[in-house]
């Protein structure tokens, strides 16, 4: 599949039902997530779509989800990518699963989870190089700010790249007929509060680990669709 450019110097690599992301830095190549397993080809032929070997992939961050570190293993061992998750997510990288399970969120979206997400299910194991700490700029093409986000999973984390303004999402929310749920919750409340979070962000565009990224004006979207916090809406409604 061909590789398609969001903002300068991102591209988003569609690899079946999830995406990832290549950011093009002065230190090499980044990936943003690793899709399911045996989707490496779809990275290689992204890489090569830029006019770049494979050899300039350098980093490469997810979050410990079958169809987010499948084809990690495979992608490491071609480029030798230095790898980054979450302290919570690197025993499940590190075994290749199980996983943790998840609660479907209801209707269509959950019933992906009931299809495609099962707990026991094995991925070849991958080696994670460095912990991320909450909060810190990752000095890789740039910046990363490391954003704590769990609720969908433990370990995930939002990465807001400075230099481009760009959010990247992961699974807190995806954007398949608009800004929506992930397919499932290790725990909704803090799912929310994670949502809630990114909605206070300053940014212009936003990718996802599911659907169509944004080019321009995404905060605003998050800030309409997350921005209103419970607690306010209940006073006004006392207050009314
Ligand atoms: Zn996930
Ligand atoms: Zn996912």
């Amino acid at each position: 599949m061909a590789v398609k450019r969001v903002i300068k110097a991102v591209h988003v690599v569609p690899m079946g039902f999830a995406n990832a992301f290549l950011i093009e830095g002065d230190d090499g190549l980044t990936l943003i997530d690793a899709g399911y397993p045996h989707k490496e080809a779809a990275v290689f032929g992204a890489i090569r779509g830029l006019g770049r070997s494979p050899d300039p992939l350098k980093h490469l961050i997810t979050h410990g989800h079958p169809d987010h570190i499948g084809s990690a293993a495979a992608i490491v061992r071609e480029t030798g990518a230095r790898t980054y998750m979450h302290p919570l997510d690197i025993p499940i990288a590190e075994s290749g699963g199980p996983f943790r399970p998840m609660t479907p969120v209801p209707g269509l979206t959950g019933v992906l989870c009931k299809l495609f997400f099962h707990p026991d299910e094995r991925v070849e194991p991958v080696a994670i190089d460095q912990p991320l700490t909450d909060g810190e700029i990752l000095p890789i093409a740039g910046g990363f700010e490391i954003i704590p986000t769990p609720g969908h999973c433990a370990g995930q984390v939002a990465l807001l790249w400075r230099p481009g303004r760009m959010l990247f999402a992961g699974d807190v929310c995806t954007n398949m007929m608009g800004l929506g749920d992930p397919v499932g919750f290790e725990s909704l409340e803090e799912g929310r509060a994670s949502q809630r979070k990114l909605a206070r962000l300053s940014f212009d565009a936003a990718g996802f680990g599911h659907g169509a990224p944004i080019a321009r004006d995404a905060s605003t979207r998050f800030r309409n669709k997350y921005g209103k916090n419970p607690e306010d809406v209940y006073q006004q409604r006392s207050a009314a």
